[in-house]
C-alpha cells in the first residue's frame, strides 16, 4: 500500500490522533493538518503528490511497525536505558514522586513542574526552544507554538483539553538554532521518538520530552459544550480555561471558565457537570485503544496526584515519573535549592494515582479490540489485551464507546448544552448505572480476597 492509501486508511478508521508527525515529517506539503466536523485534527492528503510508504513509520498509530519498534517497551529500550527500574505498567524509570514548584503551582494546572521543569531547562541551556502549547487566534483557541525565552514561556502553563497540532510548530522549531524540549501526551511522545528512531536530524535537535499523562484527547466540542453550559453559546465563546482552581476546597473541585461575547467570565464547576473522562464524552476513537497511561516514552512524566492527602489540597499537586538522568537530576537540585516541595511515591501509590485509567486503558483493551467496533487490521500491536472481562465490564466498555461515539453526533446536530443533555440521557443513565454496580462488584470481590 502507498503512503496516501495508508494515511487514508488509518484516518477513514478514525485511528488518526491528529499529532501531525507525518506532515511534519513530509517533504512535500502534501499532508496537511485540519479539523474535521467532529472536532478532532486529522491528516488530509493531497492526492496529487505521491507519499512515500515510509511516512507511515512515525506514526503512533501505524498498524504494521517494525518489530523492534512494535510497542513502547521496545523504544523506550532505546531512550531510556538510564532508567534503573522497569514496571509492566510504569514502564522504565529512575524515581516516582509527588510536589510542586513553589513559583509555578498556582498559577498551573496541578503542581506547576512542567513549567517549572521547562524554566529551568531553558535557564540552564540544556535546551534553546520549547515546543508547548499556548492561546492562538480566537477560533482556534489553542495551539502548538514556540517559545524561546523564559518568559515567553510563562503563558504555556496550564492543561488545554483542547485539540492540538504539532506539525506547524515542529517545522519551525526545526529550523532554528540550539536543542528543543517538546511537551506531549503519550501518542505525541511516542510520534516523536518515532521520528527520532527514523530521522538522525531529528534525532540530534531533541533534547528533552515531558509527558502530560492523559486519560484521553478531547474533541473541539468538549469545550463548546462547556461554554455552553455556562450559559455562553457554542459559537460565541472565548479563552476557554479548562482548570480554575479552587484553592479553598480539594484538588478536583476546579472549575471550566470561559469569556462570553462582552468580554465577561462565566464559570462553572465541573463537579456539576458529571463525569466527563469516566464516561468517554467527546474522547477520540483512537485513544480507546492506547495502551500507554503514563506517557511511558518521556523523560519526565506529569500527571495529577489523585490521591490522599494530596487530593485534598485545591492549590494542585503533581505525581512525576522521572525516567532520564537530567530528568530526575532537575527534580532533586528543585528540592536541595528550595524551589520543589517533593516526597518520594512508592510504585503503589503512584500506581493508585491512575487507577480509573489503569481500569479502562489495560482491563477493558482486550474486550474493545475483540469487539469489532474498529476494525482489528487497523489497530496496531498492543500490551495488555488478554485481560478477562466478566459480563458486568463488559456491558460498561459497550455502554462507554457507544457514548463516546453518540456524544460526537449529538453535539454536531445540537451545538446546545440543553438539547445535547437530553440526548445524551438515557445513553448517560445506563452507563452510570451499571458503572455503579461493576464497582460495588469489584469492592465486593476485592473484601472476599481481602485486599
Ligand atoms: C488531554 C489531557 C488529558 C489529561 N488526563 C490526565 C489524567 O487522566 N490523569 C492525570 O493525572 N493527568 C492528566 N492530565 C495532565 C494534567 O492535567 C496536567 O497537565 C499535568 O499534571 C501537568 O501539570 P503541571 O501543573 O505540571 O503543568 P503546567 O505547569 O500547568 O503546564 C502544563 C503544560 O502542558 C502543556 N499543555 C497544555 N495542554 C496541552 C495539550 N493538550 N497537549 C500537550 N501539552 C499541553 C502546556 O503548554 C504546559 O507546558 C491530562 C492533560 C491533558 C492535556
Amino acid at each position: 500500500m502507498n503512503g496516501n492509501l495508508m494515511i487514508k486508511s488509518i484516518v477513514e478508521n478514525d485511528m488518526c490522533i491528529g499529532c501531525g508527525m507525518c506532515a511534519a515529517q513530509c517533504k512535500s506539503d502534501a499532508i496537511k493538518m485540519k479539523m474535521n466536523k467532529f472536532g478532532f485534527y486529522t491528516a488530509n492528503v493531497d492526492d496529487s503528490y505521491a507519499i512515500n510508504e515510509d511516512i507511515i513509520n512515525v506514526c503512533p498509530f501505524n498498524p504494521n511497525p517494525n518489530d523492534k519498534l512494535k510497542t513502547e517497551n521496545e523504544i523506550a529500550k532505546i531512550f531510556l536505558n538510564q532508567a534503573n527500574k522497569q514496571h509492566i505498567k510504569i514502564g522504565r524509570y529512575i524515581n516516582t514522586y509527588a510536589g510542586y514548584s513553589n513559583k509555578n503551582r498556582l498559577t498551573s494546572s496541578s503542581g506547576g513542574i512542567a513549567t517549572y521543569t521547562l524554566t529551568e531547562l531553558m535557564r540552564r541551556g540544556d535546551i534553546q526552544h520549547v515546543i508547548s502549547v499556548k492561546a492562538g487566534s480566537n477560533s482556534v483557541h489553542y495551539k502548538y507554538t514556540v517559545s524561546s525565552s523564559v518568559d515567553e514561556l510563562a503563558s504555556a502553563a496550564k492543561t488545554r483539553y483542547y485539540p492540538v497540532t504539532l506539525a506547524d510548530a515542529l517545522k519551525i522549531a526545526m529550523k532554528l538554532d540550539g536543542k528543543i524540549a517538546i511537551v506531549g501526551v503519550a501518542c505525541f511522545i511516542k510520534a516523536i521518538r518515532l521520528a527520532q528512531v527514523h530521522d538522525p536530524i531529528f534525532n540530534d535537535k531533541i533534547g528533552f520530552l515531558i509527558g502530560i499523562i492523559c486519560g484521553g484527547v478531547k474533541s473541539a466540542f468538549f469545550s463548546e459544550y462547556l461554554s455552553s453550559k455556562s450559559g455562553v453559546s457554542a459559537y460565541e465563546f472565548a479563552q476557554p480555561e479548562f482548570r480554575i482552581k479552587d484553592i479553598s476546597s480539594t484538588a478536583s473541585d476546579y472549575s471550566y471558565g470561559c469569556l462570553d461575547k462582552d468580554k465577561n467570565q462565566r464559570t462553572i464547576k465541573m463537579r456539576s457537570v458529571g463525569d466527563m473522562w469516566g464516561t468517554g464524552l467527546f474522547k477520540a476513537n483512537a485513544c480507546d485503544y492506547c495502551d500507554d497511561v503514563t506517557t511511558e516514552l518521556a523523560d519526565l512524566s506529569l500527571g495529577d496526584a489523585w490521591l490522599e492527602p494530596y487530593i485534598k489540597d485545591g492549590r494542585g499537586t503533581n505525581v512525576i515519573v522521572s525516567r532520564s538522568l537530567l530528568a530526575d537530576e532537575i527534580i532533586k537540585t528543585g528540592i536541595k535549592n528550595g524551589d520543589l516541595v517533593i516526597d518520594e511515591l512508592s510504585e503503589q501509590q503512584f500506581l493508585s494515582s491512575q487507577q480509573g485509567s489503569f481500569n479502562h486503558r489495560h482491563d477493558g483493551l482486550g474486550f474493545r479490540i475483540k469487539s469489532g467496533k474498529t476494525i482489528s487490521s487497523i489497530i496496531p500491536e498492543k500490551r495488555f489485551d488478554d485481560v478477562k472481562l466478566t459480563p458486568l465490564p463488559k456491558i460498561v466498555q459497550i455502554l462507554r464507546m457507544r457514548t463516546r461515539e453518540k456524544s460526537l453526533i449529538s453535539w454536531l446536530n445540537t451545538k446546545n448544552a440543553k438539547a445535547f443533555d437530553s440526548e445524551m440521557e438515557l445513553s448517560l443513565f445506563f452507563l452510570r448505572f451499571f458503572t455503579k454496580i461493576n464497582h460495588y462488584q469489584r469492592a465486593v470481590i476485592r473484601r472476599i480476597k481481602g485486599f
